[in-house]
């Protein structure tokens, strides 16, 4: 199984090679040269599989033995979905399930994903990357220093599926004062030797340009061994592929049922996954794909324009992390929906990547073949979901979920199960949950008075040089 870039002029790489790199030379995405097909008989013998033997069946059929002998890959995989690791279960659930689903009504149901040590369904990828990191580079005898942004989520999941390896540094930064308490709390209170928390004089935009500022030094980079966990990450991206398996097994009795999943999304990287669950032979009938205010997605859907905004029109919302303009891997679905054509996507990109937008409107009915269809939430919207869903089932649920919910009931058919996926803990977004209905939600025991904690980090001013010599410094 070999890799090729979404635009058409980089040398084929394995799973570990693209692993640990970023972007493509050619500025394109890693994926694989064609996607594995369960059929019919495949899934039936899936179907009553715990997650570890789901997701070994699953990476086994994306990584070549001679990358990863199938014995260690199981081992990564044994040690990294533990009832232990995702145990922030809800009433009733069990964390051996590791993502537990809920009902909420017939033919509707949460998949939890956010059961990980930050509450997240970043962690659901971040712990097998963190595990596969370590495994590479112990094999290479390598170190890497992870370079990274964050505005909150994607920030502390790396940290905590980082911290304590041996060849892994990782470098953070956020910006200063402008993350949630809990939040700032989570990252900040490690005293893990190999985590630097940086809190950046600036917005995530600054913090940002920083990255991009030290990527863009190759020699810097190659001399600090400099990488990245971002979400374009093609080892996050399969993790993902796994819990569309469990979800749908997990409301279906047999392999002729449909079922619709509702996405609350960004970046692209989580409803990515399902296409390409979708691709292998899942019978997915629709992908939900819902936005928050930042609707750039839900304008391609319904129009087949492609724009991008600056982050000067982003709105930051109460569904913090889905509030991003330009949708890192929606690439990787437009190369499939142009037929694997590297040539098309890469003049597609030309304008994107100089600003502009592409109209694609002339393959809506293609699009609609691979099931998507869209919608946009706001946060009137996302209260109302919220009190709604308490109100009508008991269920609290955070702010992204609740835009997942929004828009998975607008296009919820009968007789068709919906699953919406849970991407956070109501814990993690206190403040609009007490906006919402009037109370705290609850929170898990071990993080009870977390904001407490010392915490450690080092304050900067926004400027790509402080940061080259905070990390020159650190491993010199
Ligand atoms: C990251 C994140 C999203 C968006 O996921 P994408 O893969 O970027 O589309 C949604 N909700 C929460 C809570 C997140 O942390």
């Amino acid at each position: 199984m070999k890799y090729l870039s979404t635009r058409g002029h980089s040398p084929a790489l394995s799973f570990s090679q693209v692993l640990l790199g970023g972007l493509a030379p050619d500025g394109g995405l890693y994926l694989p040269e064609k996607y594995p097909q369960f059929d019919a008989a495949d899934l039936t013998a899936m179907r009553d599989m715990n997650y570890r033997d789901l997701a070994f069946t699953i990476l086994s059929r994306l990584i070549a033995e001679n990358d990863i002998p199938a014995d260690d890959l199981r081992a990564i995989i044994n040690k990294t979905y533990t009832a232990d690791v995702y145990g922030f279960t809800r009433k009733g659930q069990s964390a051996e399930d590791i993502t537990p689903t809920v009902k909420l009504a017939d033919d509707l149901y949460l998949l939890s994903l956010s059961n990980g040590p930050t509450l997240a369904f970043k962690d659901m990828a971040m712990q097998l990357l963190g595990n596969l990191f370590e495994y590479v580079l112990d094999k290479t005898g390598e170190t890497t220093n992870i370079l990274g942004a964050t505005s909150g989520d994607t920030g502390s999941a790396a940290e905590y599926a980082m911290r304590g390896k041996k060849a892994v540094r990782v470098f953070m930064l956020s910006p200063y004062e402008k993350m949630s308490r809990f939040q700032t709390a989570q990252m900040f209170s490690l005293q893990d030797e190999n985590i630097y928390n940086i809190a950046v004089k600036g917005v995530f935009d600054d913090c940002q340009d920083m990255v991009k500022a030290v990527s863009n030094d190759a020699a810097f980079k190659a001399k600090y061994k400099i990488g990245a966990v971002n979400s374009i990450n093609w080892g996050r991206i399969v993790a993902q592929v796994i819990y569309y398996f469990k979800g749908y097994f997990a409301v279906t009795q047999h392999n002729e049922q449909k079922v619709d999943f509702a996405v609350p999304s960004g970046n692209f990287g989580n409803v990515c996954a399902g296409h390409i669950a979708r691709m292998m032979g899942l019978p997915i009938e629709k992908l939900v794909v819902a936005t928050n205010e930042n609707d750039v997605l839900d304008e391609f859907f319904k129009t087949g324009v492609y724009r991008p905004r600056g982050s000067a029109n982003t709105y930051h919302t109460s569904s913090p992390s889905m509030d991003i303009s330009k949708a890192s891997n929606f690439e990787r679905f437009i190369y499939d929906l142009l037929d694997q054509n590297g040539d098309k996507v890469r003049e597609l990109w030309t304008s994107v990547d100089h600003g502009g937008a592409f109209d694609i409107q002339h393959l809506l009915k293609k699009v609609r073949d691979f099931g998507f269809v869209s919608g946009s939430s706001n946060h009137q919207a996302r209260m109302q979901t919220i009190r709604a869903t308490n109100a009508q089932y008991g269920v609290v649920i955070d702010t992204h979920t609740a835009d997942g919910l929004k828009v998975a009931l607008e296009h919820k058919e009968k007789g068709i199960p919906m699953v919406v996926l849970e991407t956070a803990l109501p814990a993690k977004f206190e403040d609009a949950l007490v906006e919402a209905l009037g109370d705290v939600p609850p929170r898990p025991e071990s993080l009870k008075g977390i904001e407490a904690l010392p915490q450690k980090f080092t304050v900067m001013e926004a400027d790509a040089k402080n940061i080259k010599d905070f990390i020159q410094q650190a491993l010199d």
